[in-house]
């Protein structure tokens, strides 16, 4: 059971229906103790204007999403690592608990996966050597292998770890119980990662049967993931942040208002995680 403080609504899942401000005020009125904005929707608000609209709320901030998309140019480029600077410094502006990594896929035009990881890696450093400086954690989430080509060529948590073991402190992963759940290997990679590496936790559900793949994402109880059996794994593992709840619908909570999504997040906190 998650009481409503325990939760932090990531943007993403009132997309089509709330602004940064919206979000902040709706996260105070049911009682949710944080929120994790993602760029777009903070750049709209203006970063500075946004940073001071989470301090005042005294919401947590579970991440900032996202950084990463390194694979998108076919190389490290400036703009590339640039924009990743920038990410970080947004991060660091609203008190974000870590910067959420979605890496990018394959290069455009590309069949060399193991290219594409290489590239990655390298990214990642580099971004990484500038955070360290600020002080900003960056969590890698590991997507489904679903997107592999399109979206994060890192695909489990072992994989995950497996960066952040090359490339040492800072770094860890962002687990997304949709990404992760169907993974034989999760249990004992949770447990590897330990406390320092387990920098946020997504909350949704995966739907039988998933209409979409991409944005088609279940309310927490909706769907198959053992929700219970995850939170409790990365609790005993140490992670004591907030539980993000990202929950891209567009067949259903989109199309819903959002005060009565939030509702019923909070309800699924208590009765399904
Ligand atoms: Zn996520």
């Amino acid at each position: 059971m998650l009481t409503p403080e325990r939760l932090s609504l990531n943007t993403a899942t009132v997309k089509k229906q709330w602004g940064l401000r919206e979000c902040v005020d709706g996260c105070v009125r049911h009682g949710l103790g944080g929120i994790a904005p993602w760029r777009d929707v903070l750049h709209a608000a203006g970063v500075d204007e946004g940073a001071k609209m989470i301090r005042d709320s005294g919401l947590g901030v579970s991440g900032l999403c996202r950084g990463g998309w390194y694979t998108a140019e076919g190389a490290l480029t400036d703009a590339v690592l640039d924009d990743n600077k920038r990410a970080v410094d947004e991060a660091v502006a609203i008190g974000a608990a870590c910067l959420v990594m979605v890496v990018g896929g394959l290069a455009p035009g590309s069949r060399d996966i193991a290219g594409a990881r290489a590239i990655v890696t390298e990214g990642l450093g580099r971004t990484l050597d500038y955070a360290r400086s600020v002080g900003m954690k960056i969590a890698i989430e590991p997507l489904h292998p679903m997107y592999a080509a399109d979206r994060a060529c890192v695909n489990t948590l072992g994989q995950t770890l497996d960066i952040c073991d090359q490339l040492g402190d800072g770094v860890g992963a962002a687990v997304d119980v949709y990404h992760v759940w169907w993974d034989p290997e999760i249990l004992p990679q949770i447990v590897r990662a330990g406390p320092e590496r387990l920098m946020a936790f997504h909350l949704c559900d995966w739907l039988v049967p998933t209409r979409d793949l991409l944005t088609d994402r279940g309310m927490m109880g909706d769907g198959v993931i053992d929700l219970k059996g995850l939170r409790a794994a990365v609790e005993a593992s140490g992670f004591a942040g907030l539980n993000e709840v990202e929950i891209f619908s567009e067949l259903d909570w989109w199309k819903r208002d959002a005060d009565e999504v939030l509702a019923t997040i909070v309800e699924r906190g208590r009765t399904a995680c």
